[in-house]
């Protein structure tokens, strides 16, 4: 089990006293800088002239250039559009951090992906909202909090991992939990696989290729054999040498058929699902849904294992494997799990 993270747990002292500066005022620029100087933080922002430093010192906060207010910080979070960050690193950041200060994002893309590589004399950490940050301000405001996750990159102060978290009680975070990213990642990975591709992904794909086959007046037991038994042999191909051994081994039709009816049915569409999917595992919607599901005594999951076992598909399978005394006979059935 993740360790979760609250107020209770977390080190303040770590970021007691340090000058934070807040680079870039938009969405999460403002919730930052607001919520940490509520938590009682000295913030400055810096920022290019603009629309953004208006609203920053109409909210009545110190603003300077960028180059000036990382000067003089102790913790610079970099709060840019993920695009700008780069340069705007290069050019105003760089070269102006004090030697042992901090430098944070909120989101890990440019140091993940090398856009940023980051002097060797700082600490970097990660602290994440799983919040837009809007709501980082508004919850923040209503006594409660954004979830957050954090991560550290470089610790050169050894102590990057307290300042992280912090950082992240300081914007509200803990009120809500804050977790370390490592652990967090193996588990979205986790839940995503198994729901939008290897499990979830899978029976929903097999079952409407067989309704399709019957529904159109085919037989049940050609349907089950094309859409179900022989996603084995084909899937055992793709394990053993990659799409590429089972295209070699299937005809050229089936291969142009792959081409070009393979995106009309995973397309798009089904990606954007995918990434709403994707979403709610991050934001904890399903692990919650899951959890209380669990108090509640499980009826929906009882419900739809039910409806599950009940469809053509299980009662024409089990009819022919009895008949391929090869195929190994599971030892439960499908209604196991109902608890
Ligand atoms: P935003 O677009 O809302 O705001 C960006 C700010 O940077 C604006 O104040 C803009 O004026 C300023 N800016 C842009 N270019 C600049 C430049 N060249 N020099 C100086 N200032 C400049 O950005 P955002 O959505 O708050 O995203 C900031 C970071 O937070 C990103 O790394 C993003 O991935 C991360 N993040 C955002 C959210 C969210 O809710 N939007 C959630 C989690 C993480
Ligand atoms: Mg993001
Ligand atoms: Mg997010
Ligand atoms: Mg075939
Ligand atoms: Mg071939
Ligand atoms: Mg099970």
């Amino acid at each position: 089990m993740t360790k979760v993270f609250y107020d209770k747990d977390i080190n303040k002292a770590a970021l007691e006293g340090m000058k934070i500066t807040i680079v870039g005022y938009g969405s999460q620029g403002h919730a930052h800088a607001q919520n940490l100087r509520d938590s009682g933080y000295e913030v400055t922002i810096g920022l290019r002239p603009g629309k953004s430093e208006d609203k920053a010192m109409e909210d009545s906060f110190a603003v300077k250039s960028v180059a000036e207010a990382v000067s003089e910080a102790d913790v610079t979070m970099v709060l840019l559009p993920d695009e700008n960050q780069p340069k705007v690193y290069e050019e105003s950041i760089k070269e102006y951090m004090k030697p042992g200060s901090a430098l944070a994002f909120a989101h890990g893309f440019n140091i993940h992906f090398n856009q940023v590589v980051p002097r060797e004399d700082v600490d970097v950490f990660l602290v994440a909202p799983k919040g837009p940050g809007h709501l980082v301000r508004r919850t923040y405001e209503e006594s409660a909090g954004v979830p957050a996750l954090y991560g550290v990159f470089q610790n050169v102060s050894g102590e990057a991992g307290d300042l992280a978290m912090a950082y992240a009680a300081g914007i509200g975070a803990a009120r809500a939990g804050v977790l370390e990213t490592s652990f967090q990642e193996e588990t979205e990975t986790d839940l995503f696989g198994e729901q939008a591709v290897l499990c979830g992904g899978l029976t929903s794909l097999v079952k409407a290729g067989f309704e399709t086959l019957t529904d159109a007046g085919y037989q049940p037991e050609v349907a089950y054999f094309e859409c179900l038994h022989e996603m084995k042999l084909i899937v055992d191909l793709m394990y053993e040498g990659g799409m590429e051994n089972m295209r070699h081994s299937i005809s050229d039709t089936a291969q142009w058929g792959d081409f070009v009816s393979g995106p009309r049915v995973i397309n798009d569409e089904t990606k954007s699902r995918m990434k709403d999917i994707l979403e709610e595992i991050q934001n904890g919607k399903f692990a919650q849904g899951w959890i209380l599901e669990n108090q509640a005594g499980r009826p929906r999951y009882n419900a739809i294992n039910n409806n599950e076992y009940n469809h053509p598909i299980t009662k024409v399978g089990q009819d022919l494997r009895d008949l391929m005394p090869f195929v190994k006979q599971p030892a439960a059935d499908g209604k196991k799990g109902g608890k």
